[in-house]
């Protein structure tokens, strides 16, 4: 099978299974696991903050963060398409009891202008406003890229307006791995920073938060609070540890095949348009020639999976475990496809 739906769709490597099962183990709920410490030790170092905390999901470090940063009531400013707001449930909403201030933007991104302009004034009519949220790489946006440039400048106007910052860097090292800069240059502009092992990094399960120590303390009641707190955790972590070391620097192989699968496409008959690749993301609408759910089955006769972001729009997500000959099979089935 050949799965182009997500890239959480991974299984560990050989190598990654043999580093969970030497795992050293304890309780993390006690922090005596050593595997989780040192797991969020590396991830604190590599991203230049105080401290991190180690949580099953992406959804969980993004609601702490929001947890932290916020009181009921208060306002969180993100994209419209963001997946704090748009993937996780209400989660926001319905946990830490927030308002929200969704902006339009190109691919998915936010800029400092637009915030300036809907932070709310000090008036006992309006929310507070409280948060910012950018994301990066920007998933809806089809794995777009924020320049860091327009970061910074929302970071100033955060600090300016006494707003927090949090990233959403689920894939911040697909990002980083386009640009060339460095994860401290860029997490210095955030008081959190959540990213996924699951996801381009290859790990089976878990998401670190980063910030400063009395923040990552406070996350530790949070992640309680919320069920996150887990046991010998170290099998898990152990396999993000492997993530950090050795699948980062390959990242841009799925970022070369997902454009290599974008150039294909344009040359198809019953492609209307490619959106643009920037990572391991490829987005492309369909022609009046099939439906998505026709296009989906065709590729699912051929045991290809993909995902449907709505009407006539595809989505396919480039990954560690889909590899060039996978690629030559799905280059084959495009040019097969016939309406
Ligand atoms: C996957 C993802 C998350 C977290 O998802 P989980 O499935 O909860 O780990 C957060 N943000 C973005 C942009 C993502 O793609």
């Amino acid at each position: 099978m050949i799965d182009l739906r997500s890239d959480t769709v991974t299984r560990p490597s050989k190598a990654m299974l043999e580093a969970m099962f030497s795992a050293k183990v304890g309780d993390d709920v006690f922090q005596d696991d050593p595997t989780v410490n040192t797991l969020e030790e590396k991830a604190a170092a590599m991203l230049g903050k105080e401290a991190a905390i180690f949580c099953p999901s992406g959804t969980m470090t993004n609601q702490i963060a929001v947890n932290l940063h916020t009181r009921p009531g208060d306002e969180v400013i993100c994209h419209r398409n963001s997946h704090v707001y748009y993937y996780e449930g209400g989660a926001m909403m319905r946990i830490s009891g927030v308002s929200v201030c969704l902006l339009d933007g190109e691919r998915g991104q936010i800029d400092a202008s637009g915030i300036a302009a809907h932070i709310n004034p000090d008036d006992v009519h309006r929310p507070a406003t409280a948060l910012v949220e950018v994301e990066n790489t920007m998933n809806k946006g089809g794995g777009s890229v924020y320049a860091y440039s327009n970061l910074a400048a929302i970071a100033k106007v955060c600090k300016a307006n006494n707003l927090r910052f949090h990233l959403d860097g689920a894939r911040l090292f697909n990002a980083l791995a386009e640009t060339g800069e460095s994860a401290l240059q860029y997490s210095a502009l955030f008081d959190t920073v959540s990213i996924c092992l699951s996801k381009g990094l290859g790990a089976p399960v878990g998401s670190l938060l980063l910030g400063d120590k009395t923040l990552v303390r406070r996350a530790r009641r949070v992640r309680k609070v919320m069920g996150g707190g887990m046991r010998q955790a170290g099998y898990l972590a152990a396999a993000g540890i492997f993530a950090l070391e050795n699948n980062i620097s390959r990242l841009k192989e799925d970022h070369t095949r997902a454009r290599y699968l974008a150039s294909v496409l344009e040359k198809m008959p019953y492609i209307e348009q490619v959106l643009p690749v920037e990572t391991n993301i490829l987005i492309f609408k369909l022609g009046q020639q099939f439906t998505e759910t026709e296009f989906l089955s065709r590729l699912k006769e051929k045991d290809i999976h993909a995902l449907s972001l709505g009407p006539q729009s595809i989505r396919f997500v480039t990954h560690l475990d889909f590899t060039d000959s996978m690629l030559m099979k799905v280059e084959e089935a495009l040019y097969s496809l016939k309406p």
